[in-house]
């Protein structure tokens, strides 16, 4: 399998999974799409997915990459990728949930960043070195770093801005220690990210340091992002003996819903996507107007989802044939305010006993609004947003172990100022040392 830019349709580039997946964004500046799409058979999905949600990621994953690895060692990457659970629990007859928050950081994230981690890897060749840079304003910098923790021949270095993340997210980066390595930079995220920026531009840097990026629209993060949705399937059709849900999904960088457009190109069945956004409502916009006008976004208590200029927007076209009527015909759009979000948190835990975070609230009120009949994405543990949720609810979440080990333990970071040099002088003296350590981190015991 081979892989073009959505800014080539006549596909005159086409690169290795080694390449693409390195590169994170193609050349031009568009983001990688896999040469042909694989087609499922529906009834070994369902017999692997059966056994266990890694023999059912074994499966599809050998449809993208079966080239590049052997089954067994697909095998032992997705298993250590996947070792968590993914339930789909039941609303209502109508309504189910996909509870993505199992992994280590407690957010879906997890799924395409594990799997990353694991592969990439994998990909190195020799004693070959690699150094993933990062910026991060809170919850892609965890998942990021807990996927790739104890990946030998890897360093990580992840940026985040002082005072500008959570405790709990300062935590879930500065205390995994091994080849991460956190640095706090006394700025905004906006300088964090001109930092990285500044050294991938830097010619001179990156001739004598591997280094890349891992973010949210590397397609080694992407495509097992799809795996999920199959799952949830094989749950609904057993439970409902229904074909053709309505898959809901709350969405931001739109990641995440256009990976589950990617699965029903598979072959996936499904009646029609539904996006839930928060105030930031971009593609609702779009759709309902014909006209993509991305803007600054604005801040909610969905913060995750706070996307003024969705970077999977160009994804989600060339999915469909960038025709605005074929994306009409599948997707539905509907945003909601701060407001609505916490009053369905509310209702969602009168009428059911549950409780949702904001993100996945988004969701359940778009499933309300169309009479959804199939099943919604629960992005993130309502525990990671209890000062949202406890003062609707009058009352307090229960932390996971998880999240509760995390937050006992010594946070270890390095300051630095908004400094490029400061910056380079860490990242040598991070490489220099993992040539000594790197027995020491990958000491065989399980990730996260
Ligand atoms: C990242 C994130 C989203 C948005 O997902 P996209 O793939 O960017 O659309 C939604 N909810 C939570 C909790 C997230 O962390």
């Amino acid at each position: 399998m081979r892989y073009y830019s959505t800014r080539d349709a006549g596909r005159k580039s086409m690169y290795s999974l080694k390449d693409a997946s390195f590169m994170g964004l193609a050349p031009d500046g568009g983001l990688f799409m896999p040469e042909y799409i694989p087609r499922v058979d529906l009834e070994q999905v369902l017999l692997a997915a059966y056994s266990s949600y890694a023999d059912m990621a074994v499966y599809l994953a050998s449809l993208f990459f079966g080239e590049e690895f052997s089954s067994d060692v697909m095998r032992s990457l997705v298993q250590r990728a996947y070792n968590f659970s993914c339930p789909l629990r039941r609303l209502d007859d109508d309504l189910w949930i996909l509870e993505l928050f199992h992994g280590p950081t407690c957010a879906f994230k997890d799924f395409g960043a594990r799997f990353m981690g694991a592969v990439l890897g994998q990909l190195r060749e020799g004693d070959e070195h690699l150094t993933v840079l990062t910026a991060t304003s809170g919850d892609t910098g965890s998942a990021v770093a807990a996927g790739f923790h104890g990946v030998p021949g890897v360093n990580v270095v992840v940026l985040y801005p002082k005072g500008k993340v959570s405790n709990l997210q300062e935590s879930q980066m500065t205390t995994l220690g091994g080849n991460i390595c956190a640095v706090q930079v006394d700025g905004t995220f906006d300088d964090c990210q001109a930092l990285v920026k500044q050294l991938f531009n830097d010619k001179v840097f990156r001739a004598t340091h591997n280094i890349t990026s891992a973010n949210s629209i590397n397609l080694l993060r992407w495509i097992p992002q799809s795996f999920y949705y199959f799952y949830a399937w094989t749950q609904w059709y057993k439970a409902t003996g229904r074909m053709a849900p309505d898959v809901v999904v709350p969405s931001g960088n739109y990641g995440n819903i256009t990976a589950g457009m990617l699965a029903a190109r598979m072959g996936l069945p499904v009646r029609r996507f539904i996006c839930a956004s928060n105030a930031n409502d971009v593609v609702p916009q779009y759709l309902a107007s014909g006209v993509y006008r991305p803007r600054p976004s604005v801040c909610t208590i969905a913060n995750a989802m706070d996307v003024g200029a969705p970077s999977n927007y160009e994804r989600m076209m060339c999915l469909y044939g960038n025709n605005y009527q074929e994306l009409c015909s599948s997707l539905y759009g509907w945003s909601c305010s701060d407001d609505d979000i916490r009053s369905g948190i509310a209702a969602i835990y009168q009428r059911y006993g549950y409780v949702s975070d904001p993100h996945t609230t988004t969701g359940w009120l778009a499933a309300q609004h169309y009479a959804a009949r199939g099943f919604s994405l629960s992005t993130a543990h309502p525990a990671k947003f209890q000062e949202v949720i406890a003062p609707v609810l009058h009352r307090d979440v229960e932390v996971p172990e998880t999240l509760r080990h995390v937050m006992n333990k010594q946070k270890a970071f390095t300051c630095i100022g908004v400094d490029a040099c400061q910056l380079k002088k860490l990242i040598h003296k991070v490489v220099a040392l993992s040539f000594t350590t790197v027995n020491d981190i990958d000491d065989g015991r399980p990730m996260g």
